[in-house]
């Protein structure tokens, strides 16, 4: 087999988290691209995505799950359907987020539940119902998407930062206790990526040209930047990474 031939994921199932859009639907068309069948998870509809993976030739199935409300128990139905319906999971990928942007003196309680639920309680559970899959069937891919902030402060959002943070701690701990079950699990840290968590930040006359200013690449990140990344970490290229946090950042942390 060529090195080329073990990134494929071909016959392979893959659940990312959050693929209505932004970075998720990039990351859920990369790895149609490369060969896996997809079922996506968030609120709203998935058409646009379905589009696109369905053109690789792959498929697509649409779960439809508020991750800031969900139960651990509701996610290990999501799991237990995923694997009925496809007859496998290999890959998962938690990139839903979301942020709230307010002084720290004036946050509130909802801003911070909403944030750390979503962002890192249900990346927990999702993982680990994920995991109680891949141990039993031999193995399997974990990618979760952290961020800048999962090493700096950030600018008005601490709860964003205090998940971001967890996100890593979580992947080196899980990467520590899963290894041994041939389950990988690492992280992929974005830049500043033109999505619709950032439209805010790019249409901002200070922040942008500032954002800017500090990336050696001269450009705003777009999410076809992360197929690459996403679809190696799902591979068997990846095998004996484990625990790694990747940045695709355009050199903002070498700034
Ligand atoms: P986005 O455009 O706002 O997309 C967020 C995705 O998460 C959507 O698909 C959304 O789907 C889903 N989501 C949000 N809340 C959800 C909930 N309660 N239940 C289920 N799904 C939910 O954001 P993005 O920029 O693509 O960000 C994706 C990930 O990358 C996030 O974890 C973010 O923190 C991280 N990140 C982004 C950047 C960046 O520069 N953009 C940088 C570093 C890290 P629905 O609204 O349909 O539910």
């Amino acid at each position: 087999m060529s090195i080329l031939d073990t990134f494929r994921l071909d016959s392979k199932v893959a659940l990312v988290t959050g693929a209505s859009r932004g970075l998720g639907q990039a990351l859920a068309v990369g790895l149609a691209e490369a060969g896996a069948d997809v079922a996506a998870i968030s609120r709203s509809a998935c058409d646009k995505t379905r589009q696109q993976v369905e053109a690789t030739g792959r498929q697509f199935v649409h779960v439809p799950v508020d991750l800031a409300t969900v139960t651990p128990a509701d996610l290990e139905a999501v799991v237990a359907d995923v694997v009925a319906t496809r007859g496998r999971l290999d890959i998962l990928v938690n990139n839903a987020g979301t942020t709230r942007r307010a002084p720290a003196l004036k946050l509130t309680e909802d801003d911070w539940d909403v944030v750390l639920q979503v962002n890192l309680k249900a990346v927990f559970f999702l993982s680990q119902a994920a995991a109680r899959h891949m141990a039993g069937q031999g193995g399997g891919k974990i990618i979760h998407i952290a961020s800048m902030l999962s090493y700096q402060g950030g600018i008005l959002v601490s709860p964003y930062a205090a998940s971001k943070s967890g996100v890593a701690g979580l992947t080196h701990a899980l990467a520590n206790e899963w290894a041994a079950h041939h389950i990988n699990v690492n992280a992929i840290a974005p830049g500043y990526m033109l999505t619709e968590m950032t439209a805010p930040l790019a249409a901002d006359p200070d922040r942008n040209p500032a954002i800017l200013a500090r990336i050696p690449a001269g450009r705003w990140g777009t999410p076809d930047d992360l197929k690459g990344l996403v679809v190696f970490l799902a591979s068997a290229a990846a095998d004996y990474m484990h625990g790694t946090i990747v940045p695709v950042d355009g050199g903002w942390l070498s700034r």
